[in-house]
């Protein structure tokens, strides 16, 4: 496969153009390498995940997304699917008809496409509709998600995927037995500077990892449906904290195997009667890696990822965020030689990029019968270890 086409900046830069691609979203910039580091990575295959794939010519086919739930991520969904080659809205479904009139007249949705949550079975019929982007609170996704399989829907849902294990094995076999697919919407995975930080750890830049840092939270407004336990099934670990859970894993390519939580309520203001404000947890992983988590609904906690090896550092903050992602490392050729390879690179896509690169991925899944990067059964297994952090933190869950 031939690699995007190469600038030379200088004898110790080059510029890579990539274009959008219709697969895994990997999308964009220019973005700029040493020519030291440019040739590691091409040789790991990094630039190759790059370069247009061979099906770029050969399709244009878009995978048209009935949107159910018509709130905040939902409207950055729909604006990364407009940029998509792919992939369209064709159906809305909310509880507020009239909302979704004026959301159905920006994305040249037909009034006979706008369902209700009651009437939401009836687009089985709609031949419009070959995907559902659950985009509802927490507690609602396995119910969606089980009612789209059944009418023959492949499923992009939210993050997290639902509110308990259970829940997420149910999901799965909805959609194994309907034959349909499922994605969980873990936008990091599909995210230049989040691949960059894996790619520079798998390459062995860093040498053995010895410890993660991370955290991600914020100020929680009193009235969000967040803090209502019977629709979020938990507080900031399944909202947020889940970003710095998840990161773990794929940073470090292992599960973890031991927990330990402390939880907080500190601010009695009423708004943490049925979930916690503060968690911080520690996780171990087989290697020997501990990552060290902290997550809150009580202030602002930027969403970051420290990770210390033998021979260096990364350090992607903000890590989380839509955009304005920001990766730097120091590392050294040899153990015990002082860090000096320095990469310092700020993440020029808008947002919603990554909401984009969500959608070309699941959208050429449908299309070419692939399996998503990030199926149900990543869901579920985050799912099974916010069960651990709970338990260690003494928190029971629905
Ligand atoms: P919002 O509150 O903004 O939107 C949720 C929508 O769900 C509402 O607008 C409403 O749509 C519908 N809804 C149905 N029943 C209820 C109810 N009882 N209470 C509140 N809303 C209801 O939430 P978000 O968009 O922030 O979050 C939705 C999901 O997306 C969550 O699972 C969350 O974890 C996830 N998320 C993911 C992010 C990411 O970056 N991947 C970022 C933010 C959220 P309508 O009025 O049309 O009926």
């Amino acid at each position: 496969m031939p690699l995007p086409p190469l600038k030379l900046l200088s004898n110790r830069h080059v510029t890579v153009d990539f274009h959008r691609t219709r697969d895994r979203g990997f999308i964009v910039v220019p973005m700029t390498f040493t020519r030291r580091e440019f040739a590691k990575l091409g040789a790991l295959g990094f630039a190759a995940r790059f370069a247009p794939p061979l099906f770029a010519q050969t399709t244009q086919r878009q995978t048209g997304y009935a949107i159910i739930g018509l709130g905040r991520i939902a409207d950055i969904f729909m604006r990364g699917v407009k940029d998509s080659p792919n992939s369209k809205v064709t159906a809305l479904v909310s509880g507020h008809r009239d909302k979704a009139l004026r959301i159905a007249a920006d994305y040249g949705v037909p009034e006979s496409s706008i369902y209700s949550y009651d009437d939401f079975d009836s687009i089985v019929s709609n031949k419009t509709v070959d995907a559902v982007y659950v985009a509802l609170p927490n507690s609602m996704h396995a119910d969606f998600t089980i009612r789209a399989a059944k009418a023959g829907k492949h499923v992009l849902c939210e993050k997290p995927m639902a509110i308990n294990v259970g829940e997420c094995e149910s999901m799965i076999a909805a959609c194994k037995s309907a034959s349909v697919k499922l994605m969980i919407a873990y936008r990091c995975h599909y995210e230049s500077t989040n691949l960059k930080a894996v790619d520079l750890i798998r390459s062995g830049a860093l040498g053995q990892v010895q410890a993660i840092e991370t955290a991600f939270g914020f100020n929680e407004r009193a009235g969000e449906w967040r803090l209502d336990k019977k629709l979020s099934g938990g507080g900031p670990l399944v909202d947020v904290g889940i970003y710095s859970l998840n990161a773990t894993r794929y940073l470090t390519g292992e599960e973890p195997v031991s927990f330990s939580a402390f939880s907080s309520v500190i601010d009695q203001d009423g708004r943490f009667t049925s979930v916690e404000e503060n968690l911080s947890w520690t996780m171990k992983f087989p290697s020997g890696v501990v990552a060290s988590c902290a997550t809150t609904y009580g202030g602002w906690m930027g969403g970051f990822f420290k990770v210390h090896g033998a021979k260096g550092w990364i350090d992607a903050d903000p890590a989380f965020n839509y955009d304005g992602l920001h990766l730097h490392a120091q590392y050294s050729t040899d153990v015990g030689e002082f860090p000096h390879t320095v990469v310092d690179e700020a993440n020029p896509q808008k947002n919603p990029y990554q909401f984009t690169a969500q959608a070309n991925h699941f959208s050429n899944c449908i299309q070419n019968n692939l399996e998503p990067k990030t199926p149900g059964e990543e869901g579920l297994r985050d799912m099974s270890y916010i069960t651990e952090i709970y338990r260690a933190a003494g928190i029971s869950m629905l």
